[in-house]
């Protein structure tokens, strides 16, 4: 069974108050990076750069985390990853489509401050599901979706779907 939770207006809605946040918390966008992890957060982080490109008339850069290697319930397969960019006294705000134990992000804060000691780390997340296995949480939350362990938050984006759509899946 499937139950729709966001369609396309509501992600954009959801997209949008976010924008408003960021650069409210950041006073602005100066300093301000955004960092997606791969694969959806890259294009949610893409997204929100572009809505706060339309609000403040400003390009906010996009960079891209794979945090493959920084797992820790993950087998390594190598040790090279880049960031693209020197993220040093910067306001980094990791972007993911949806937060659950945690891992992913302990992971991407891993990957960034092994090489580099940015102003400030802030996490915006499209779905926050629940079940946190580690102390870290969202700054900015798209929507809070409470759900069972063994359900799951299907995010479709256009970038790869050909439509916007959030819905819990459960079998
Ligand atoms: P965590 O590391 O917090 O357990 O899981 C977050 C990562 O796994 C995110 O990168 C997210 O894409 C993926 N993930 C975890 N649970 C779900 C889910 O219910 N739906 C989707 N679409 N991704 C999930
Ligand atoms: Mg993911």
């Amino acid at each position: 069974m499937n139950k729709t939770l966001l369609d396309q207006q509501a992600i954009q809605r959801a997209i949008s108050r976010m924008c408003h946040e960021i650069i409210e918390s950041a006073k602005g966008t100066t300093d301000l990076v955004l960092a997606g992890i791969k694969t959806n957060g890259i294009f949610i982080a893409q997204r929100i750069a572009e809505k706060i490109a339309q609000i403040e008339n400003v390009k906010i850069p996009v960079i891209e985390l794979d945090i493959s290697d920084f797992r820790d319930d993950m087998r390594k397969t190598s040790n090279n990853f880049t960031i693209a960019k020197n993220l040093n006294n910067l306001k980094v705000v990791i972007v993911d489509d949806v937060l659950f134990t945690g891992r992913t992000v302990r992971a991407a804060l891993d990957c960034i401050l092994t090489n580099y000691r940015p102003q400030k780390i802030a996490l915006a997340v499209l779905v926050d599901r629940g079940h946190r296995e580690l102390p870290i949480r969202a700054d900015f939350v798209g929507k809070n979706i409470p759900t069972s362990f063994n359900e799951r938050v299907e995010v479709q984006l256009s970038e790869i779907d050909n439509q916007d759509l959030i819905q819990i899946v459960s079998d």
